[in-house]
């Protein structure tokens, strides 16, 4: 029978990676390249910036914006991936809250409704993130927001059905971080990162993140393939911090713009060429990085205008009209 919901999706992915104990895809001489290779690509951007802006901290949002448009990754690298959010951006995030407060089964949305889904979201990203939202929220943006908070939770909520496969442990919103060019000093460069859901067959000991087999990504927005790029990066750093590739993961678009009424479940395999993809990624945005921080800046208008922290200040921002839907 199909599965319908999509926690029915995630479980089905969930006993296939049980069933079939794929040994690890990635060997670790090729493991050990893509670490070589990002080491010295960090120490070559770190030596081109002043000494109190290394380690450069990278994160998924940082490395999209450096390398769709250099100015928008500078405005990112300044604000410490922590500044003033677009109005989509925002929804995200709090999206993001409320997911990690489903899935851990602390809240019911549709007991607190749309204001006190919102209030709560505002409250978990302050503490997850120190980001007082409430000054980038006008009176007329906030009913606005609420709404489109509450239409997303609401349809994630009813495709979300826990608990999931018994046999895998999960946990949402782990952070972690790998570096690049350690030295004397310090490493040259971090990639920050902080996953949806890590599933492991065991519970990790006490203190311990666990070693993470599967990664699942959240998201509540349209089905974009460029999620998928933000996954690999995930996947590399954990294979670079675990030593050992994970099986894969998957990104679950809980409620796309389509007609689908329980999202999309795309799976991405933790094998060589997503490993590499995702190195190349990170190389070029610690490139880009070094040179913004160094001083060139370039700007490349398009579609992520919307998201970008200088869109009400940058010349060249493109309009939303001008890209409307297509992005
Ligand atoms: S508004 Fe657009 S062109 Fe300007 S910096 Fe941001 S992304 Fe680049």
């Amino acid at each position: 029978m199909q599965p319908t919901t999509g926690t029915e999706r995630i479980t089905d992915w969930l006993r296939a990676a049980g069933a079939e104990r794929p040994a690890p895809v990635v060997d670790a001489a090729t493991l050990d390249d893509l670490r070589e290779g990002l080491d010295l690509l960090a120490r070559a951007a770190a030596a081109r910036v002043p000494d109190h802006l290394r380690p450069l901290r990278l994160t998924k949002a940082t490395i999209d914006a450096l390398l769709r448009c250099p100015r928008a990754g500078a405005a990112r690298l300044a604000a410490a991936d922590e500044g003033p959010r677009s109005g989509p951006l925002l929804v995200g995030a709090l999206f993001e809250q409320v997911a990690h407060l489903i899935v851990e089964r602390i809240v019911d949305p549709e007991a607190d409704g749309p204001a006190g889904t919102f209030d709560r979201a505002c409250a978990a990203l302050a503490v997850a993130s120190g980001e007082d939202v409430d000054h980038l929220v006008g009176d007329d943006a906030r009913d606005l927001l609420e709404e489109q908070l509450f239409e997303r939770v609401r349809r994630f909520r009813s495709s979300w059905r826990a608990p999931l496969h018994p046999a895998w442990w999960y946990r949402s919103e782990v952070p972690f971080e790998v570096a690049f060019g350690d030295g004397a000093a310090g490493p040259a460069a971090v990639l920050a990162c902080r996953v949806d859901l890590s599933f492991g067959p065991t519970p990790p000991a006490l203190g311990s993140g666990g070693r993470p087999r599967l990664l699942l990504e959240l998201k509540s927005g349209r089905h974009d393939v460029a999620h998928l790029d933000d996954l690999g990066l995930y996947l590399l750093a954990a294979a670079l911090v675990e030593g050992s590739a994970p099986v894969g993961g998957a990104v679950w678009w809980a409620a796309p713009s389509t007609p689908a009424p329980h999202g999309v479940l795309q799976t991405l395999p933790a094998d060589a060429p997503t490993l590499q993809s995702a190195a190349v990624r990170v190389g070029r945005a610690l490139e880009v990085a070094a040179d913004v921080l160094g001083g060139r800046v370039a700007t490349i208008p398009g579609g992520h205008c919307r998201f970008c922290p200088d869109r009400t200040v940058c010349p060249a921002a493109a309009s939303s009209d001008e890209f409307g839907d297509a992005w």
